[in-house]
């Protein structure tokens, strides 16, 4: 079964794979997935409204005030929480007021729970913003998406909104300084694996020269039925290579982690 989407702006606490007792933070709309991305492998289904125009949707977005006391009350609760996460149903930094988000996430983190850490999870369109691409600064890990090296394979793999160019994407993340790229591997009739994938992919590594790069591939169900998932050994592999040829530090993260470089 899909993941089912998100109903209001607060989930969890979840156990996430890396990090322990996340938070989520759902800043798209409640009950619909609204991304500028369609990607084959989304454990969220397909994307209902696939843009990067939030003007007809902002009714549908939550306030700031909405999202600030709702968090504050659950700070306020005995639940552990080791991480904040901005995710959910669709892309967080799209929302116009995303970096008001961050700042009263940042400063109601700091006083209740100084201890735990602010996630982003970005598809990485929403860096078109000076203020979203400033706000990063802020938050303890941004995690930005990464999952091809070509605009072709852009296009197969991420389905991306007629709005989003792959070459601006790629242009801001060589622009930034402390990001964490993700990339989610995919193999079948949709794939992302071959060996041009993989030295296009590790050319922009090279540059955009993050600090660190997670990989994964698929470990629930996903919208596509033409696509399988790679294994831990082909994962290991293409860690491997990607350290060996890019000295960024690369994670590949399965049932049992592995770490290069790190
Ligand atoms: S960017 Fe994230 S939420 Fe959007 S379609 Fe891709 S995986 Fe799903």
């Amino acid at each position: 079964m899909l993941l089912p989407l998100q109903q209001g702006v607060l989930y969890g606490p979840v156990k996430s794979r890396r990090y322990g007792l996340s938070l989520g933070i759902n800043l798209m709309p409640g009950g619909y997935k609204l991304c500028s991305l369609n990607c084959v492998y989304c454990h969220y289904g397909l994307t209902a409204v696939c843009t990067t125009d939030m003007k007809p949707h902002e009714v549908d977005l939550p306030r700031v005030g909405t999202v600030a006391r709702a968090f504050e009350e659950k700070l306020r609760s005995s639940a552990r929480i080791d991480v904040i996460t901005f995710s959910g149903n669709g892309e967080p930094t799209l929302h116009p007021r995303f970096p008001e988000m961050v700042d009263e996430v940042v400063r109601l983190r700091d006083k209740h729970r100084p201890s735990a850490r602010v996630v982003l999870l970005s598809n990485s369109t929403g860096l078109a913003s000076e203020a979203v691409r400033k706000s990063l600064a802020k938050i303890d890990l941004p995690i930005l998406k990464l999952d091809v090296g070509t605009e072709k394979a852009f296009k197969m793999i991420n389905r991306p909104s007629r709005q989003v160019r792959f070459e601006d994407i790629v242009h801001r993340l060589t622009g930034l300084q402390n990001i964490y790229l993700q990339t989610v591997f995919v193999d079948g009739e949709q794939s992302n694996t071959s060996r041009s994938d993989i030295i296009a992919w590790m050319a922009l590594i090279r540059n955009i020269r993050p600090r660190e790069v997670h990989m994964y591939s698929i470990d629930r169900p996903v919208p596509s039925t033409e696509i399988t998932l790679v294994s831990p050994a082909r994962l290991e592999e293409i860690a491997s290579v990607a350290y060996r040829q890019t000295g960024v530090t690369v994670k590949a993260f399965y049932a049992k982690r592995s770490t290069l470089g790190a």
